[in-house]
């Protein structure tokens, strides 16, 4: 997915925010338009747009702060970036067959070198002649967050000015597989599963 940023189409950023500000009874000026652009200029212009009809249906009679915006349009970014990135990752079953794939050739280039230093072939019965079937291969079905449910957050403007890009408390959030993932949903399953067993059997949960 590509996005086209706030900079580069001033004239929609221009429409969100004069329907935010008329919506708020807000009077609008050069000035003001500039921080607010300033402010928003490097997020994508659909999230902009999408947290500025957001604010317009909340209650507040007061024009939000840029840095209202900010976050709300850098979030909707966000959740942006991870349903494209899910949408980009290719499903497990493909993952599994690449694995294998892989798997096979490098075993069979591994037996060749095997069977020229030993100089004789490698026994029919020896575990390198497995067939590829019985091996189970650990594949995720989310390459973004391995099947754990969290991703690392990147660091907001803030935390970038107080500690540099290196410093301050890592942080996660929910990966955007969290609703979906066969896996994580699995192991919740499981989990719950065991709960209730616990609890027949009188112990606690
Ligand atoms: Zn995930």
């Amino acid at each position: 997915m590509t996005y086209n940023y706030c900079e580069d189409n001033p004239q929609e950023f221009l429409a969100a925010f004069n329907s935010l500000a008329s919506s708020k009874n807000a009077s609008v000026d050069t000035i003001k338009t500039e921080v607010y652009f300033k402010a928003l200029h490097g997020l994508p212009i659909q999230a902009v747009r999408q947290a500025a009809d957001d604010l317009i249906r909340e209650p507040s009679p007061y024009l939000p702060d840029a840095g209202t915006w900010y976050d709300r349009a850098d979030r909707i970014a966000c959740q942006m970036y991870d349903v494209s990135a899910q949408k980009s990752l290719p499903p497990s079953k493909s993952i599994q067959r690449d694995e294998r794939a892989y798997l096979i050739t490098a075993r069979e280039e591994f037996l060749q070198k095997l069977e020229a230093f030993l100089g004789r072939p490698v026994s029919e019965k020896s575990a390198w002649r497995k067939p590829v079937d019985d091996i189970v291969l650990p594949t995720y079905a989310c390459l973004s967050c391995h099947d754990t449910g969290w991703v690392q957050q990147e660091k907001d403007m803030q935390e970038m000015k107080l500690y540099g890009p290196s410093g301050g408390q890592p942080t996660v959030k929910k990966c955007g597989c969290s609703t979906t993932n066969v896996v994580i949903k699995a192991r919740f399953a499981a989990h719950d599963a065991r709960k209730r067993e616990t609890v027949k059997r009188g112990g606690r949960a």
